[in-house]
């Protein structure tokens, strides 16, 4: 079971460091990489947390003292990881969209490089040559994820080369020099069917043989976690079975041997994040009921973005009477946590606790109608430590030219 913070503590952080607030689980961080080095012990994979999910240097720091690598998405979340303590080879850099001069850069910091498009392996042939070898992104044609906005590897997105293309990754290989480390697949978010792993690994394997000097197999990230309480996360234990069946099929029969990574970011961190919030007002209209929180889609924009579901619970009366309610934020514009949502009779100034809230909250805030960011609070042993403050009306006004 993964491990969850008491009511009782996270009532008194939201009274400590008022609210809207994002709470973090240490050892529940802990609970995530352990759960995954043990899913995939077989083959020894090599977890690299992808950061964008939650990118606070603390929480960072946490995955780097229990030895992960990182999955990086632009450079300045390579200067994070550096500052959190990653070695250069626990670091792997998987932009999309960039231009030579941030590869460029990246090579300066000697991290892992990976490359999603052949103009780029191209460019970056000519530039290098053989001499820093690169892992490819590949696009595997497969369908999956929790909605379209989270698909990354069906035939119509942006990201990855075709693997109908692998000719011309060979033709661009010949031409520079360019030396092919590994082969990389990300296929989306949120997916639970085991299959599209196994096909997307048997996909990579099969393109392997057009490479010589390959070492490392990257299946990317994306393991589901459930939202909703009757809700099954990705079946981890046979995810680990049958990937190691896979590969082991096809080690012995190619007699090559590869290094499994992965590149988790949900699934360490998004059910070791709480926010809270607090119920500023009550609306009976002749329809239905509110709840206005002092918040908004700008502190937590995954029910308005991905139609998200997040459990919410009024942890300050949790035995008053089920009521429904909308739960709507304080944007001047659509902002809905959640429709017909049942909750304990809320009254206001109770404090709603946002369950799985670690991953791709606070990363996705923004300052829209000038309100300021939350603070966010990591509990270790027990101890709540401040580990960013909240944001005041000076922030809002750092870099304007007044
Ligand atoms: C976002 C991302 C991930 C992590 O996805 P999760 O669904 O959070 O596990 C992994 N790899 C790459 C390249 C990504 O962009």
């Amino acid at each position: 079971m993964v491990p969850v913070l008491s009511n009782d503590l996270l009532l008194s952080a939201a009274h400590q460091f008022d609210t809207p607030l994002y709470v973090y689980d240490e050892s529940c961080i802990k609970h995530q990489f352990e759960l995954l080095q043990k899913t995939f012990y077989r083959n020894n994979a090599s977890i690299f947390y992808a950061c964008k999910a939650l990118t606070n240097v603390n929480i960072l720091r946490i995955i780097q003292k229990l030895g992960g690598g990182i999955d990086c998405v632009s450079i300045n979340e390579v200067k994070l990881a550096l500052m959190a303590g990653f070695g250069a080879e626990k670091i792997i850099f998987t932009p999309n969209s960039v231009g030579l001069d941030e590869y460029i850069e990246a090579v300066e910091y000697k991290i892992n490089i990976n490359i999603d498009n052949l103009s780029l392996l191209e460019a970056f042939g000519n530039h290098f040559g053989s001499s820093y070898p690169v892992i490819v992104r590949l696009n595997p044609h497969i369908m999956a994820g929790g909605n379209l906005k989270i698909s990354t590897g069906h035939v119509d997105s942006k990201f990855g080369i075709s693997i109908e293309q692998i000719d011309d990754i060979k033709n661009i290989v010949l031409k520079t020099g360019v030396d092919i480390k590994g082969l990389h697949i990300h296929t989306g978010s949120e997916i639970k069917d085991i299959e599209v792993y196994i096909k997307g690994l048997e996909l990579v394997l099969d393109i392997c043989k057009n490479f010589s000097n390959l070492t490392i197999i990257d299946l990317g990230g994306g393991f589901k976690v459930p939202y909703k309480i009757d809700e099954q996360g990705t079946d981890m234990i046979t995810l680990g079975v049958k990937v190691a069946e896979a590969l082991a099929k096809y080690e012995a029969l190619s007699k090559r041997s590869f290094n499994l990574w992965f590149e988790p970011g949900k699934f360490l961190v998004s059910q070791c994040g709480y926010f809270l919030v607090k119920a500023n007002i009550l609306k009976h209209s002749p329809s239905r009921s509110f709840v206005g929180v002092n918040s908004g889609f700008n502190h937590l924009i995954r029910p308005m973005f991905y139609d998200a579901y997040h459990q919410i619970t009024n942890i300050s009366h949790p035995e008053g009477s089920l009521n429904t309610y909308n739960v709507v934020g304080n944007i001047c514009e659509t902002d809905t946590f959640a429709w017909d949502r049942e909750l304990n009779e809320v009254r206001p100034n109770d404090i709603l606790l946002f369950s799985n809230a670690g991953a791709y909250g606070f990363e996705m805030s923004s300052r829209f109608n000038s309100r300021a960011r939350p603070a966010e609070v990591l509990v270790s042993n027990g101890d709540l430590k401040l580990i960013r403050k909240r944001e005041t009306f000076d922030d809002l006004l750092q870099n304007v030219v007044l």
